[in-house]
């Protein structure tokens, strides 16, 4: 068990009991009160992290080797909208990437198709191999200790350094993995978002509960940052710095105290009523119409399709500004009923 944050090195923890996610089992999560940070107290050895990620993890969460087409769906799409958020900031021609946990290799796939030189490490032999049959892309059987140094220009974790038990040694070995003048891209569950569900928050695999501050303390040393988006999942671009820092740049008081009260708010009140979790089964109902007419599509076809569909510039909008985009014409339409009706 951690007696120290991992953060800030204090000793002063506090420790609650939550549920997890996926078994209904009790997990032991810390709180820091000196710097925000909130960690699961049990951390597995690297050795025990590599044995699971290279045999079981894939089967727990999905119960397969393949994933299915609605899941290969939603990974394209999402593979447009962080290829998007990469442009805003970059020119992508010919730039290299490395995507660490590439899981089936979509963004890989999607990343060489907008034009970078892409490739993947996965630990998992059944899901690097689908990558490399099913869409012809690099995909190593690999963990991030194998990744040469400065091998490549923009690095990519996506819901992949929540999983890892030494932030500190990673951060390491990323910013000696990258480029000079590198960029840095991850994208983890956002501890301080309203709008998740009070039941799908804490995961045994989930090693660290990250908040755009703790994230950024955590990275510091090595890097800046370019660009952050924390609405729904926390994203946070950086770039490398020319010289590592002596110590992170830990959060600020302000910051800490602002995390303790968002964390004592959390639960069903908020999500349900500010946070629009009550309109999330119309969601639901909307994305299973939509992934219907997937159907039985070879994965090349169905991220192809995405592709195809996102020349017009319509289809990379992020999720947010479609979802506001409808609101605002659901109000529209109630609007107009009215002055109909009143007229
Ligand atoms: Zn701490």
């Amino acid at each position: 068990m951690s007696i120290h944050c991992q953060l800030c090195q204090s000793e002063q923890l506090v420790h609650s009991k939550k549920i997890d996610a996926k078994s209904r089992g009790m997990l032991d999560i810390s709180f820091c009160p000196d710097c925000s940070l909130v960690a699961q107290a049990q951390t597995p050895t690297d050795e025990e992290l590599k044995i699971y990620y290279s045999h079981n993890y894939r089967q727990d969460y999905k119960n397969t080797y393949s994933p299915k087409s609605k899941y290969i769906y939603r990974a394209g799409q999402a593979a447009l909208n962080r290829i998007n958020f990469l442009e805003k900031h970059l020119n992508l021609k010919q730039k290299s990437l490395i995507d660490i946990g590439a899981g089936g290799g979509e963004f890989v796939y999607m990343a060489q198709q907008c034009g970078l030189r892409s490739s993947g490490i996965e630990p998992n032999l059944g899901y690097s191999n689908f990558s490399k049959e099913q869409y012809g892309v690099e995909v190593k059987t690999a963990m991030l200790s194998d990744v040469e140094d400065h091998s490549a220009d923009i690095l990519t974790l996506f819901h992949v350094f929540e999983h890892m038990a030494n932030p500190h040694e990673v951060m390491k070995k990323l910013y000696r993995s990258l480029k000079e003048n590198g960029y840095l891209y991850i994208e983890v569950p956002n501890i301080l978002q309203a709008d998740a569900s009070p039941h799908n928050i804490y995961f045994k695999a989930h090693l660290f509960y990250y908040s755009k501050h703790t994230l950024i303390s955590m990275a510091s040393r090595y890097f800046e940052v370019a660009d952050i988006e924390d609405q729904g999942n926390l994203q946070i671009l950086f770039k490398k710095r020319s010289q590592v820092l002596e110590s992170p740049i830990l959060p600020t008081h302000d910051a800490v105290q602002m995390s303790q009260e968002r964390m004592a708010k959390k639960g069903w009140f908020e999500y349900l009523f500010l946070a629009g979790g009550i309109m999330k089964p119309i969601f639901r109902i909307e994305r299973m119409i939509t992934e219907a007419f997937i159907g039985k599509k070879q994965p090349k076809e169905i991220l192809d399709q995405l592709l195809r569909d996102s020349q017009t510039s319509y289809f990379l909008l992020p999720k947010r500004q479609l979802k506001r985009a409808g609101s605002w014409s659901v109000a529209g339409g109630f609007g107009l009923v009215c002055y109909e009706l009143l007229c």
